[in-house]
């Protein structure tokens, strides 16, 4: 491989044989091209990075696992693929990668392609993985500044900093560049330049809150310009994970047994997934077993009255059955919606205490 300029017709001899001009190489891990413009490192690595985001959330659905776990199979499988090297590819803007963090949070969170980035980033209180790529490459340059000075990385990096200064801070294509700019965004310009670091302070910790809270200004930013998001901004005003989310699947993991979900994977038709317990005729899914199902009646009744009891919400069983299920299950309640989800899980409890008696297939 050739880097740089376009070349004429050179060709190359080790020994007897010509050496073939390849358009990229896979070296240590990343796929460098000519003109380093990562675009075929990133097509790898975003295939990758789907594959094993598609195997998470099909565990997710099909064993049920927790929120929690996904969370963290997303931080331990997806993210650090995703960030492979970014230390050196990683100013470029990556549309495709945010959008699978975006996909990843939405499955986590069970909601559909019309819910905003900015609820996403809200409920789970994510960064965008730019944000991360900055943190991870100022890091790298924090090390290499306390190198030894014969490390070969660290005299490098002296001598396109000097270039990088006589061009008069201008040339993108160095490395420099990037790092005195993200640096001067978090108004750290000045350590930059001194290469010093206040003693006692830690370096990787201030510029992870400092970029957070860049990110969180940013993300306000963008709730207000979005009418939509009007009573979500009311709710929620910092980048930080809901407890809810925790608890999230606890309530999908029960509906989860429900026939609508293991007749799926038994390959019934739709309508053939009835419920067995009350043998009306309906469908067993989330709002026959939440709303409708005559055989938890007492139970649900017992919930409404507690609903309105001690979350003082009136005549919920009145409601559209919309409004009930985003009411009982839905996304973004805040506080009263803790409260409601203890009420709601305790129903669930009971209600399959019920169903085992009818149904095998526990
Ligand atoms: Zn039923």
């Amino acid at each position: 491989m050739i880097f740089g300029r376009k070349s004429k017709n050179q060709k190359f001899r080790l020994g007897e044989s010509e050496l073939k001009v390849v358009e990229s190489y896979k070296y240590l891990g990343l796929v460098l091209d000519k003109n380093f413009t990562w675009k075929a490192h990133l097509v790898k690595v975003l295939d990758k990075a789907r594959k094993r985001v598609q195997a998470l959330s099909g565990l997710g659905l099909r064993e049920g696992v927790s929120a929690k776990a996904m969370l963290r199979g997303w931080e331990v499988l997806v993210r650090p693929v995703l960030e492979y090297g970014a230390e050196i590819w990683g100013e470029k803007i990556w549309k495709e990668g945010e959008r699978l963090q975006m996909e990843m949070g939405r499955k986590v969170l069970g909601v559909s392609k019309m819910t905003t980035t900015e609820v996403i980033q809200g409920e789970l209180g994510w960064e965008k993985i730019s944000s991360r790529r900055i943190v991870l490459r100022l890091r790298f340059w924090h090390k290499i500044v306390q190198m030894k000075k014969d490390r070969l990385v660290h005299k490098i990096y002296r001598q396109r900093r000097v270039e990088f200064i006589k061009g008069g801070k201008k040339d993108k294509k160095n490395w420099c560049y990037w790092t005195w700019k993200f640096l001067k965004e978090l108004h750290l310009e000045h350590v930059w330049v001194s290469e010093k670091i206040e003693l006692g302070s830690n370096f990787n910790k201030l510029v992870s809150n400092l970029m957070k809270n860049k990110e969180e200004n940013e993300w306000r930013e963008r709730m207000q310009r979005k009418s939509k998001l009007r009573l979500y901004r009311k709710l929620k005003d910092t980048l930080v994970v809901e407890d809810y989310v925790i608890e999230l699947t606890m309530l999908r993991g029960g509906t989860n047994k429900l026939r609508i979900e293991t007749g799926r994977w038994k390959k019934e038709r739709e309508n053939e997934r009835v419920c067995k317990v009350c043998l009306c005729e309906q469908v067993e899914d989330e709002k026959h077993f939440l709303l409708a199902c005559p055989m938890y009646v007492r139970e649900r009744a017992r919930m409404y009255a507690r609903i309105s009891e001690e979350c003082e919400l009136e005549h919920v069983e009145s409601m559209d059955e919309e409004w009930q299920i985003q009411l009982l299950i839905g996304v973004g309640w805040r506080e009263k919606n803790k409260r409601i989800r203890k009420i709601v899980l305790e129903y669930i409890r009971k209600a399959y205490n019920i169903r085992k008696k009818y149904v095998a297939d526990m």
